[in-house]
């Protein structure tokens, strides 16, 4: 594959409108580089499509071209999939922003890929409906980016990742073929399940451009507590004890000191117990009636009173959430962080936490290791500050120890650049093959995010 002939700028102006081809390095800045700074490279031109139709328009004169094709949708991806590695053209989805009202006898509805999360929580907001799926990004992230990674976040322990709100999908296939499953039928095994074969995808088989999303019922009883526990042993009895004694269990996270202090530090905010610990659990819990009796109940005996904060109106619950959501954005302003997404079996997740700071300053002597995560979902988001960008030899000792306790090096960001020539640490050479034998038949001129998701083969 090239990269894009002159030709073709005005071939796309066509399809989409001169406005929406940019080519001028001011413009196109914003979508060649990703939130951390890591990954990123000149894009030939950014297109920006307003519908399916011209998707596949623009895929057929890509196609045509040998020119490679990044999707994007808000950037907020985190392991380099949604980015040019040099000379692609980015097919930002941006503009299918369309948020359709609710089916209620369905419980779903319609929305274009490109919406964002939070979006679509204000469209829903009075409605008595839900999105099932939550997480700090919900500004930037599209829905369409975040089917294409089966994004998670904060309440799969409750509703499940994306894969599970998908009820049917509008894609374009390489082909130029439009796939469309939106009528929401409920029960439908008719054959192979292709917008199941595209969620998690990561943009290398289609261009997901309208989706048909399961809704939840709002849930308008919530109360947050964040509770410190002396170690991470302490915090999983306490998500055991949660587990079992409160239903309403909605949200389990987990970070520790050096993380909080950082947040502290970068959002000026006060410690938020009287007494600092080695590692905080942000709880939530949400139901009908108020789930406070619930979740004080889980927690007697657990956790002491002193080291607990319980909050039930919004303003005190968003204030507690910032702790968590914003570590993300406190551990960018300190440098740029080699951010590995893993899944541990609950069991492991000790025994893993035990070795990882040896392992990797073993592998990277100058590196800073901060944790946190989706504590009920054995998923952890390990940030190591230090090494240069591109070293990644801390990387390889995160991810070979996440294999050796049987976890997955990719719990909810995907692969994408980042973590591609370790795919074998958690995919056989079997399943390996057939995932290259399925894009091969699906992009067969290899035009849809090459270099993404699958290793290298050369
Ligand atoms: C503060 C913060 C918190 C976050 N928390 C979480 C979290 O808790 N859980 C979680 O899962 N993620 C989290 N993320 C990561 C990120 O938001 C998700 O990966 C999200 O799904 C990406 O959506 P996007 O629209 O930004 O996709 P992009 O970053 O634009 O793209 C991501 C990948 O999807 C592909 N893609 C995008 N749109 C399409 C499309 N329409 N069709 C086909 N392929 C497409 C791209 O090619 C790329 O491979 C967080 C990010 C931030 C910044």
């Amino acid at each position: 594959v090239d990269s894009a002939p002159p030709r073709l700028a005005q071939e796309l102006a066509g399809v989409v409108g001169a406005a929406h081809v940019l080519a001028d390095p001011e413009l196109t800045a914003g979508y060649e580089t990703d939130l951390t700074g890591r990954f990123g490279g000149p894009a030939s031109l950014v297109v920006r499509p307003g519908g399916a139709a011209e998707v596949a328009a623009v895929l057929a004169a890509c196609v045509a071209a040998r020119v490679p094709v990044v999707p994007q949708g808000g950037n907020s991806g985190l392991v380099g999939g949604g980015v040019p590695t040099g000379g692609e053209v980015v097919l930002s989805l941006a503009r299918l922003d369309s948020l359709g009202p609710v089916d209620t006898a369905a419980g779903q509805l319609t929305v274009g890929a490109g919406a964002t999360l939070g979006a679509l929580q204000r469209h829903l907001s009075g409605s008595g409906w839900a999105f099932g799926v939550d997480h700090g990004g919900r500004e930037v992230a599209t829905l369409g980016g975040m089917a294409a990674t089966n994004a998670g976040g904060a309440n799969v322990l409750r509703h499940g990742s994306m894969r599970a709100q998908v009820a049917g999908m509008e894609a374009v296939l390489a082909s130029s073929d439009v796939i469309r499953r939106m009528s929401g039928a409920i029960k439908d095994n008719a054959g192979l399940d292709l917008p199941g074969l595209l969620v998690g995808s990561e943009g290398t088989l289609g261009i997901i451009t309208a989706l048909r999303l399961r809704l939840v019922p709002a849930l308008p009883a919530t109360v947050t507590a964040l509770a410190g526990v002396e170690d991470v042993r302490a915090a999983l009895a306490l998500l055991d004890q949660l587990r079992r004694a409160a239903p309403s269990l909605h949200a389990v996270e987990l970070f520790h000191r050096d993380g909080l202090e950082l947040v502290i530090r970068r959002r000026r905010l006060p410690d938020p117990l009287p007494r600092p610990f080695p590692v905080y659990v942000l709880i939530e819990c949400a139901a009908r009636q108020d789930p406070l009796d619930e979740l004080a109940g889980a927690l007697g005996g657990v956790v002491s009173e002193d080291d607990v904060v319980v909050a039930a109106d919004t303003a005190s619950r968003r204030a507690l959430w910032e702790y968590r959501e914003a570590h993300n954005e406190a551990i960018n302003a300190e440098g740029i962080p080699h951010k590995l997404d893993v899944c541990l079996p609950l069991g492991e997740l000790a025994p893993f936490l035990d070795e990882l700071h040896a392992r990797v300053r073993e592998a990277a002597p100058v590196a800073r290791t901060i944790v946190y995560g989706h504590l009920g979902d054995g998923n952890l988001h390990v940030n190591v500050l230090g090494p240069a960008p591109g070293d990644d030899a801390a990387d390889e000792a995160v991810l070979r120890l996440t294999a050796e306790h049987g976890g997955s090096i990719s719990a909810e960001h995907g692969i994408g650049v980042a973590k591609a020539r370790w795919l074998h640490l958690s995919r056989g050479p079997g399943e390996i093959a057939v995932m290259a034998a399925i894009k091969r038949a699906l992009d067969p001129a290899g035009v849809l995010n090459p270099g993404k998701l699958l290793p290298p083969t050369d």
